[in-house]
């Protein structure tokens, strides 16, 4: 079977890798083979958007997977061909509009941040008014990595933020004072049978993911995070790995956003679990059954981001895995990350604390602040 997969980045890179040996091919769509996907597969070199490309890849695939969710979605609707598309459209048209995932949380009974569209300056005044301040201002669309948003604390703020992402549509919404933050990874098969990994304890630094820690085993909230999980992929029919994106604050998850896809927070179950999060995608959305998504030890996943560190004396490291994407450096650019899995979470956490100091001293500083 050959699976077809739009986006030929890291992520669709170790989904080829995870699926390889279960005897599944693959066929990327992305710019050329220097792409991560083109390094390890077959590319159909392109626009994304290309119908004609997207019509070659459908004839050629049982099924259409995408690494991206900004994917135009009329793109991808009406290919010509047999292929199926897993995830489905409707999940992904829901995630790539922060209004359009924030009404669906709240269709579904999934607690989230209070919210309001903002299409004017004058909306925005109406808005930081019903949700008060501090507040985050966010592009509906095409946001990731902390771009697209402007935190609000005071009204002399409003213009400012105003005249910096004022030419799109917008979504004005309260800063949470959250404790922690976590997220939930979950898979469906086609089957409609549903497996969740543990949560995952991330913490961002200039809005982008640094560290990743799991399982991390709260009870309470692995249940109100499952539950949020279970609504969405039954919502949907959905099929293959879904995440979501939680805010912890007094207890209670309070859900920022979803991903129809594979997710940086869960890397660390390429060695950390007994099926990676890769593999269950691949498997889901082939038709094949589940694999456990149980934990092996406690793993931590720290990212490589804008350069990455001389890889000799990390690779002698006892126990640490070293994953690079194959990208050209550029500051802010998700390069490459490292997973460390021990016996015990004392012992991982002073492991990854040790390589944090090295890798990312700013955001071991922040950790040691908390
Ligand atoms: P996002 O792109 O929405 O996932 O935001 C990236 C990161 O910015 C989040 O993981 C948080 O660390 C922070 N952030 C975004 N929105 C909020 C919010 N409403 N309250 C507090 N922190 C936020």
């Amino acid at each position: 079977m050959t699976i077809g997969i739009v986006g030929a980045g890291q992520l669709g890179r170790m989904m080829a890798l995870a699926g390889y040996p279960l005897g599944l091919e693959f066929l990327f769509l992305d710019r050329d083979a220097r792409t991560p996907g083109g390094q390890v597969g077959p590319i159909l070199a392109g626009e994304i958007t290309d119908r004609g490309l997207l019509g070659q890849m459908s004839q050629r695939c049982e099924v259409v997977t995408f690494d991206w969710e900004n994917i135009p979605v009329e793109a991808l609707e009406e290919l010509p061909g047999k292929a199926r598309i897993a995830p489905p459209l409707r999940a992904l048209a829901a995630a790539q509009d922060r209004l359009s995932e924030k009404r669906t949380f709240e269709l579904l009974g999934i607690p989230t941040t209070r919210y309001a569209a903002v299409d004017s300056r004058a909306a925005l005044d109406t808005a930081v008014r019903s949700i008060g301040l501090p507040g985050v201002l966010k592009t509906r669309r095409l946001g990731y990595d902390g771009k697209g948003q402007f935190v609000l604390r005071k009204p002399a703020d409003l213009d400012a933020a105003w005249a910096a992402l004022g030419k799109s549509p917008l979504l004005y919404e309260n800063l949470v004072p959250f404790d922690r933050e976590v997220s939930v990874i979950a898979v469906r098969g086609r089957d409609g049978r549903i497996a969740f990994y543990p949560l995952n304890l991330n913490v961002h630094r200039e809005g982008i993911l640094r560290l990743t820690r799991a399982p991390f085993g709260n009870a309470a909230l692995t249940r109100q995070a499952q539950r949020a999980a279970r609504r969405l992929l039954e919502h949907f029919d959905y099929v293959g790995v879904l995440t979501i994106e939680f805010f912890v604050a007094r207890g209670r998850l309070i859900a920022n956003e979803m991903a129809p896809r594979v997710h940086n927070s869960g890397h660390w179950t390429i060695e950390g679990a007994d099926t990676s999060q890769f593999e269950n995608h691949v498997r889901a959305i082939a038709g094949l059954p589940l694999g456990s998504t149980r934990a092996r030890g406690h793993a931590a996943m720290i990212n490589l981001i804008g350069e990455l560190p001389a890889r000799h004396a990390w690779l002698a490291e006892p126990g640490l895995h070293w994953h690079d994407y194959g990208k050209e450096p550029r500051p802010g650019r998700k390069l490459g990350h490292m997973t460390l899995v021990q016996p015990s979470a004392a012992q991982r956490d002073r492991h990854a604390f040790k390589v944090l100091n090295k890798v990312d001293r700013a955001t071991w500083l922040a950790i040691r602040r908390v």
